[in-house]
């Protein structure tokens, strides 16, 4: 057995941690055997321990492990309101080993929690692991640096982006750099432009509280898409590791900006009315409950930037995500450059030099080729080239857990990437609020505003 880590989830009666981080704790005990946990959560809500043990029980049932209850066994709840400092030392009084503490509040809660962390005494090697968004602007972001850093060490904080935990986005690390058929011909030079698209068919399932305040540019473009550019567009780490990785993926953010400096001409945002999406009736965004239509929140939006490094000049990156779209579809979309000539007698000239592709959920791999064959050996068509990659285990947050637990940051977002993130959405934002940029609408169930054909702007 390892020595045991004391695992306290602040906010342990919300969402997050039993719909995403109680199954993961389930599934991390299955994999691991050795693992010596001491589970406790603490919030505002007035659980009794049996409340907090039955939504344990109810956690693990979902991931088929409630046979590793029993090594929870002492785990309990606490009502505190964390923000007070004495409620928040008694929670960590008497820890011994090693501590996390994961922030699962709302962020401005876990902001106040900070504040009051900062004078009280922690176990060597405290660990604190925070949810997005981590920050509202740039700004903000650095003075929430700033703060955590006074309570440990930059690699002792873990910014979780469960995108970062997801095999398929560690995937193209693999791709990228141990194939002689793609590591020399990731650059300008030979690929045309990138997507990343997340595309989701649900609508906001009663998350006006946090959603309507954020849109889709915060919630999913500024953290995990933004993540995804820097993967993709970086150069090669000498190492995959917290040093090498995290400044590779730094210096890539670093170099990142909203395409021609113009968020007019490069930046698009749409609102879902009614209409139909996975089979449901979805009413406007407008009308959902909790929404504030005086907000102008996006449902959709996208966003085209540019990598200002020799690597990757005058190649567009679109990040776009939305919800109540008619498909779902998680993918990134590698377009290269069409060859520069084909011989007489080939017919068919393509538009492009092929496709790499990468799917999420279900995770695949694909590479359109143009080929010739068939009927007219001389016709040039598409084929395509697939693989499954297997149903990933593991839910992203295990491996996020895992690594928190492990302290093992490599992959957590590093304070000066977050704050990068902030300062390349930056003007997209203000084009926004300022009504600049126009909200367009789509029928829930559509596949966009009508002028959106995928990537024509
Ligand atoms: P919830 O509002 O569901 O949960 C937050 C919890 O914190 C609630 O139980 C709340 O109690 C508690 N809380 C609030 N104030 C205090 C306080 N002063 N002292 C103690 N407890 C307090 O939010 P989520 O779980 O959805 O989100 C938590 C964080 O995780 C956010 O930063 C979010 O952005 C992030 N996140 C969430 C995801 C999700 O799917 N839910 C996905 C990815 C990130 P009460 O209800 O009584 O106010």
């Amino acid at each position: 057995m390892t020595t045991p880590t004391t695992l306290l989830i602040l906010g342990a009666s919300g969402d997050l941690t039993s719909r995403l981080l109680l199954p993961a704790i389930a599934q991390l005990l299955k994999r691991q055997p050795d693992r010596a946990l001491v589970l406790h959560g603490a919030g505002s809500d007035d659980w009794s321990d049996e409340r907090w043990q039955e939504a344990v029980r109810t956690a693990f049932a979902t991931v088929d492990a409630t046979d590793q209850i029993s090594r929870i066994a002492g785990t309990s709840y606490v009502k505190a309101d964390v923000t007070d400092r004495d409620a928040l030392a008694a929670l960590i009084e008497g820890v011994e080993g090693s501590l996390v503490i994961y922030f699962a509040l709302p962020p401005a809660v876990a902001e106040m929690a900070c504040e009051k962390l900062v004078d009280i005494p922690l176990p060597e090697g405290t660990v604190l692991a925070l949810e997005k968004p981590f920050g509202s602007d740039e700004k903000s972001a650095a003075a929430l640096n700033a703060l955590v850093t006074r309570i440990v060490p930059e690699n002792q904080v873990f910014r979780v982006d469960h995108f970062l935990g997801r095999s398929t986005i560690l995937n193209i690390m693999g791709v990228r750099f141990a194939n002689r058929l793609v590591e020399p011909v990731w650059s300008a030079d030979h690929v045309q432009s990138v997507l990343v698209r997340y595309d989701e068919s649900l609508a906001l399932e009663n998350r006006a509280r946090y959603y309507d305040k954020a849109g889709a540019l915060v919630d999913m473009i500024q953290s995990h898409l933004l993540q995804v550019l820097a993967i993709l567009a970086m150069e090669q780490p000498a190492d995959l590791d917290e040093i090498d990785l995290r400044d590779a993926m730094a210096a890539a953010l670093r170099a990142t900006r909203i395409l021609g400096d113009d968020p007019v001409a490069s930046t698009r945002r749409a609102r879902y009315t009614s209409g139909t999406s996975d089979d449901r009736p979805v009413p406007s965004y407008s009308d959902e409950e909790g929404v504030d239509p005086a907000r102008g929140t996006e449902t959709l939006a996208e966003i085209t930037c540019e990598v200002d490094t020799a690597r990757w000049a005058g190649v567009p990156f679109t990040l776009r995500s939305g919800k109540a779209l008619g498909e779902r579809c998680a993918e990134i979309v590698v377009t290269f450059r069409p060859v520069r000539h084909i011989p007489g007698g080939l017919t068919g000239m393509p538009t492009d030099g092929g496709v790499l592709r990468f799917s999420l959920g279900p995770d695949r791999i694909e590479l359109e080729l143009n080929v010739n064959g068939g009927d007219d050996p001389f016709a040039l068509r598409r084929d395509v080239l697939s693989t499954g990659l297997g149903k990933g285990t593991l839910l992203a947050y295990t491996e996020v857990l895992s690594e928190i637990l492990d302290g093992d940051v490599a992959l957590s977002v590093r304070g000066d990437a977050a704050e990068q993130c902030w300062r390349i959405i930056q003007p997209a934002l203000d084009a926004w609020r300022s009504g600049a940029v126009p909200m367009q609408e789509y029928p829930a169930g559509s596949t966009g505003p009508e002028k959106w054909a995928t990537s024509q702007r």
